[in-house]
């Protein structure tokens, strides 16, 4: 009982018995006074233990002492289911977390057992709730990765392939925890391999690039350190050095402009201008002319005078680069036609050639770094290996994509469509004089 309580019984009985003295009855009094009290205590008592069903709800007692108790009680049992919440809290997060984890995390007791797993695991690893308590090592029977598990070499890190799909490589890391269990993370780095060996097939494909045109050259400035020569070969010998280099210096630029394109995917609004592609497209014919030196028939049809908001030197390595393959891959006497057409509220640039043409087999892999369908072939009849490469980036940097349509030994055509959002102006048709052009036609 608390002071106030004692307190409170003194003055009570001290009252009644004064009460009850003149009457002759203060032994009544002091009686029902201590009734009273222990009515009142009783009272106090079950509101508490009505409280206490329900202890997070303020208490209601009627006496301060009762409701110092009470408050108490409630303060620490609020502070407690606070902290609680926070715990609780943080654990969620943490559960939150391994569930968006692209990794397959597997916690394991000391057996080896499956204690939980997230989410990942079950896409990587096949896991189902009910592999909880299984031995991980009894469900993927992959030998490397059992003696992972088990300790038994030397490194925390194995790739493997996958058991469930051949051509997935996983690549799997063991971690102790202070106690005898085991975290297992395994991630799927078939994606990260194929862009390793893309960069070691890339350098490979640039060393061997180089290396021909410079064995030439150093070919050439031996022969050149042969100081008895006349002058007159020397003069030829110089000249030849011109195409070698030549060629290592297209193949630099290819390689630099590839590079900056890849590393920017889209322009800035600043560095758009409206193109004129008619005077583009006709200065681009007439760099193919000097390449084709009078071996083909050239047409071009005009038939679009909006111009396109783009970068005016992409556009043009993107139409040179298709203008000067048809050149290069059609045989002597071939037709080329290049077009810039509306097409509705598009505009459509294309170029076919009646010129070897493409297997089906290779058409979805010609914008990649160094593809050729015939490598021997396309190595002498010049060319970086790159251009289409480039053309697929900048038609990208111009919300555009390339298609292809071809035919083996018949011919081919290249052509991409540039949206009316990137186009200035309208699709109209252009004035009749401008519209057709050939070889014979100046
Ligand atoms: P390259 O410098 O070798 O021409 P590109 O990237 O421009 O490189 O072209 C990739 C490959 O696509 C070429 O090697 C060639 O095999 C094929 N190709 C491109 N254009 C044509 C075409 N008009 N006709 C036939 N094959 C073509």
């Amino acid at each position: 009982m608390l002071n106030g309580d004692l307190r409170r019984l003194g003055l009570l009985l001290g009252a009644a018995f004064i009460l009850g003295i003149p009457f002759g009855v203060a032994g009544w009094t002091l009686f029902a006074a201590a009734l009273f009290f222990i009515f009142g205590q009783q009272r106090e008592f079950k509101e508490l233990e009505r409280w206490s069903q329900h202890p997070l709800t303020r208490p209601q007692q009627q006496r301060e002492s009762w409701q110092d108790i009470a408050s108490t009680l409630f303060r620490s049992l609020s502070n407690s289911r606070g902290r609680t919440h926070a715990a609780l809290r943080q654990l969620e997060d943490m559960r939150t977390l391994s569930e968006a984890l692209p990794d397959a995390a597997v916690v394991l007791d000391g057996n080896g057992n499956i204690e939980r797993h997230n989410q990942a695991a079950e896409r990587l690893l096949k896991l189902t709730t009910a592999d909880r308590g299984a031995n991980l090592a009894a469900l993927i029977r992959q030998p490397d990765f059992i003696a992972l598990l088990r300790g038994q070499l030397g490194e925390e890190l194995i790739e493997f392939s996958s058991p469930f799909e051949e051509a997935t490589r996983l690549e799997a890391r063991r971690i102790r925890f202070p106690d005898e269990r085991v975290l297992v993370l395994v991630r799927d780095v078939t994606q990260l391999n194929r862009l390793l060996s893309m960069r070691q097939d890339f350098i490979a494909n640039v060393s061997h690039e180089l290396r021909t045109p410079l064995t030439v050259i150093v070919g050439y400035i031996e022969t050149l350190t042969n100081e008895d020569l006349d002058p007159d070969p020397v003069r030829d010998l110089v000249q030849k050095l011109a195409s070698p280099s030549k060629r290592m210096q297209a193949l630099v630029d290819d390689l630099l402009l590839l590079t900056r394109l890849e590393a920017s995917p889209n322009p800035t609004e600043a560095e758009l201008i409206a193109v004129n592609m008619n005077s583009l497209i006709e200065s681009v014919v007439v760099d193919a002319q000097a390449l084709s030196q009078g071996k083909h028939e050239f047409r071009l049809d005009l038939d679009c005078e909006s111009a396109v908001l783009g970068i005016e030197s992409e556009l043009h390595s993107t139409c040179s680069n298709l203008v000067s393959n048809a050149v290069r891959y059609s045989p002597d006497g071939g037709v080329i036609e290049v077009s810039w057409n509306a097409i509705g509220d598009r505009a459509r640039f294309s170029v076919s050639d009646q010129g070897i043409g493409i297997p089906p087999e290779h058409l979805s892999r010609l914008t990649e770094r160094f593809y050729r369908v015939d490598l021997a072939k396309a190595r002498t009849r010049g060319g970086t290996g790159l251009g289409l490469a480039i053309v697929k980036h900048v038609l990208k940097r111009h919300n555009s994509f390339l298609e292809v349509e071809s035919e083996l030994a018949r011919g081919s055509r290249f052509y991409f469509d540039i949206p009316a959002q990137q186009l200035n102006g309208d699709t109209a048709p252009l004035r009749e004089a401008h519209k057709h052009w050939s070889k014979e036609k100046p």
